[in-house]
């Protein structure tokens, strides 16, 4: 149903829909609280505690005053049975013609204690700012229950979006608003929904949005309290599985939908030229995915396949090697990398293989000059450049290849399922690979990659030793810097992991809300390092060491020289953010600093640690943190006792407080509205269990319509995939 049938949805407001995705009734109730206040416990002015929030129904005393000093005040005296109270609001004039004098309002906002009260009655209580709506004429959407508070769309504040969804779900279901299109439309087969103790949609919506206070009629028996947990639970459970049944829907209705696909036929499969010419021999785990590649790629369908294999387990030289077969077939082969360091790295290599093989690669980032940018995409289209190398930049409009027949992602878990499409799209059904360092348990690879066939690197090279772990506090940085003078003077090299660029900023390219995650989650305190005091601070502790810098905010020509200067051994101690992470590759470096380690999730110190041990050479790692609660402890312990990164992926899971595991940042996983994925790893597997079983559900034509449909909607909607054909 449209949207600007809702009164006070005009033109305009509606365009403001439209931009987040809103344009039916429907859309609006399917986006979703992001979260909830409990403005349940009205109080009286009596009962009013100070220093925090609270919740008041009162009656506005007098006209309410605005007095102008800095800044414009509005004053307001509210009572009740109990006492009066004084509100006041900055900055907002117009709230003194919106309170009427004896009009009854419900407020909740902070009360604070003025010092200044008078001796004998106590200090003066004032409440600041409050949130405000009329009371007493029916509904109170912002007070007296438990509040939805949304992630509204440009131009709306809380409240007027709030009251449009209350509007939406009052007319929802009735006249011209029920129906297929109708946000309670049931998708969910009954058969399924009895299984698996799902909720009906329209008792889902209705509490999703209110808690426990959308009218007597949708309470189940026997509760009580407006914040009724059970049917709130029931709700959100109902939605969630919705949300994720569908995802793996899509996901295997994709994989289906490939493997059905005639594929580029590469008939010449012989590799040995290229393994040839490494500077070392496979070990037999690349060999043997580099046959499930050959077997793909000859066998007629489109390769859709997952590269899993540790930290230096060797993947490029397998991506090398297909890219290999992609060319000597007459096609173009792309590989994608998350960061313009990386994609820099991955071309140098490529170009030393691959030009004494005479296939000459090219290097596409948005950080070209105009003129080679022109001439690399002129190569592109006009296939004179048979291996491109890159970061997003080979992603984008404008962007025209030849004849793609092979794609690579590689650290896939940087990038979101879409990047990975979208790659893919710019070729006709050319073959896919995609690699990633980050073990994921089973359940969540269904997610992620669901639509891949995985292959798993499980050897590292021969030479390798294992990494020496050692966590220490503060008071061993005095020997952390001799043990960097160590090895320098060894000719090794050294890199030195801050959480923060300057004092002021973290690094956005890589911190971000993650990390405000796992600081809050560890209630650590320890002061940030960051990369520009720590440069300059050890450069005077280490006079005659040459150190140097990184982080994400420096121009990319200035990352490229800093990187090359650090792989040539001209700069032996390179501070910098976890720019540095993925991929990186320079043999030479032998330590690995990481300070304010409990910053960091344990996949990603494993990513960190992997820098180091890149050859024969012993390597270390030391982490440094003064954080001594319990989960950094256990963090720490497990970094020293293992390197494994599917051990540490697994123990990461257990230890369900990092909040790191699930960062979409890590793994590329799709945005949900609803579930998440940390909390909801039960329904996560109910939902996988109704996908493979959906054929025991003996399911009407018309279930199986809707299922259908609304699996196309999803696909549309996240992967923009359409008409993939879904199969149940
Ligand atoms: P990752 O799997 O982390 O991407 P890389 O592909 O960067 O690892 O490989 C790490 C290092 O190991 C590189 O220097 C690479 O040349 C080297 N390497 C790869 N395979 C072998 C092998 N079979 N024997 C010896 N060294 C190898
Ligand atoms: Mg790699």
């Amino acid at each position: 149903m449209e949207i600007t049938k809702l009164s006070g949805v005009g033109v305009k407001r509606a365009e403001a829909l439209a931009a987040a995705g809103i344009n039916t009734v429907a859309d609006l109730l399917n986006h979703f609280p992001r979260d909830y206040d409990d403005r349940s416990n009205v109080k009286t002015i009596a009962e009013l505690t100070p220093d925090a929030v609270n919740t008041l129904r009162g009656v506005v005393a007098y006209e309410p005053e605005n007095a102008s000093l800095r800044l414009i005040i509005t004053k307001a005296v509210v009572k009740d049975h109990t006492g009066t109270l004084e509100l006041v609001w900055f900055n907002q004039p117009y709230l003194k013609k919106y309170f009427k004098k004896g009009g009854e309002y419900i407020f909740t906002g902070k009360v604070r204690a003025l010092s200044y009260g008078g001796a004998d009655a106590g200090p003066r209580l004032q409440m600041q700012s409050p949130d405000y709506e009329p009371s007493g004429n029916g509904v109170e959407l912002s007070g007296g229950r438990i509040v939805p508070i949304y992630t509204p769309p440009k131009q709306f504040s809380q409240k007027t979006f709030r009251a449009l969804i209350h509007q939406a779900l009052q007319l929802a279901g009735t006249g011209t608003f029920s129906g297929e299109t109708s946000a309670f439309f049931e998708f969910i087969p009954s058969g399924i929904r009895e299984k698996f103790s799902l909720c009906g949609r329209e008792i889902a919506v209705r509490n999703i949005h209110f808690p426990g206070c959308m009218g007597e009629q949708f309470r189940a028996s026997g509760t009580t309290s407006p914040g009724d947990d059970a049917l709130f639970l029931a709700a959100r459970r109902r939605l969630v599985f919705e949300e994720l049944f569908f995802m793996q829907l899509t996901l295997a209705s994709m994989k289906t939908a490939v493997a059905a696909r005639p594929g580029l036929l590469l008939a010449n499969t012989d590799y040995m030229p290229f393994l040839q010419s490494l500077p070392f021999a496979p070990t037999k785990a690349q060999i043997r995915v580099l046959g499930e590649i050959v077997a793909d790629i000859s066998g007629g369908n489109q390769m859709n396949r997952l590269i899993q294999g540790d930290v230096g387990s060797g993947k490029t030289a397998v991506a090398m090697a297909a890219s290999y077969l992609a060319v000597k077939n007459g096609y173009q082969s792309a590989m994608m990398a998350p960061t313009d360091v990386l994609a820099n790295q991955l071309y140098a290599g490529f170009k030393k293989i691959f030009t004494p093989l005479g296939f000459e690669p090219v290097l596409l980032t948005g950080s070209l000059s105009a003129k080679t940018r022109r001439d690399t995409l002129t190569k592109i289209t006009d296939g004179r450049a048979p291996i491109i190398i890159g970061t997003h930049a080979l992603i984008q409009a404008g962007v025209n290849y030849n004849n793609l027949g092979l794609c690579i992602t590689d650290e896939q878990h940087r990038f979101g399922v879409n990047q990975r499409l979208s790659l893919t799209r710019k070729g006709n059904t050319p073959h896919t690979l995609v690699m990633t360092a980050t073990p994921i348990p089973r359940t969540l690879g269904l997610i992620l990659y669901g639509d891949l066939d995985i292959s798993v690197i499980d050897e590292l090279p021969p030479d390798r030793q294992e990494i020496k772990t050692y966590c220490v506090d503060s008071r061993y940085r005095e020997r952390v810097h001799g043990f960097i003078r160590k090895e320098t003077e060894q000719g090794q090299q050294v890199y030195i992991i801050c959480p923060a660029i300057s004092a002021a900023v973290s690094d956005g390219m890589n911190t971000g809300d993650m990390h405000e995650e796992t600081h809050t989650q560890s209630g650590s305190k320890a002061e940030m390092q960051n990369v520009l005091n720590y440069t300059q601070e050890l450069s005077a502790a280490l006079p005659g060491i040459r150190i140097a810098f990184l982080h994400g905010r420096m121009k990319p020509a200035e990352k490229e020289q800093i990187m090359g200067s650090f792989k040539s051994g001209e700069i032996q101690v390179l501070v910098s953010t976890t720019v540095i992470e993925v991929g990186v590759h320079v043999e030479n470096a032998t330590l690995m600093v990481i300070e304010n380690a409990e910053r960091f999730g344990l996949s990603q110190l494993h990513q960190l640690r992997g820098r180091v041990g890149r050859s024969g050479l012993q390597s270390y790692c030391v982490m440094l943190s003064d954080i001594k609660n319990e989960q950094t402890q256990a963090r720490m312990k497990a970094m020293a006792q293992t390197t494994d990164g599917f051990k540490l992926a697994e123990l990461d899971l257990e230890q369900r407080g990092s909040g790191d595991f699930f960062g979409t940042r890590q793994h590329g996983l799709p945005a949900f509205t609803i579930a998440n994925l940390y909390r909801d790893m039960e329904i996560l597997k109910e939902a996988q269990e109704a996908v493979l079983k959906l054929h025991e559900f003996s399911l009407t034509s018309e279930e199986s319509d809707a299922i259908r449909r609304r699996t196309e909607e999803v696909s549309a909607n996240i992967f923009q995939m359409r008409e993939i054909g879904v199969s149940l």
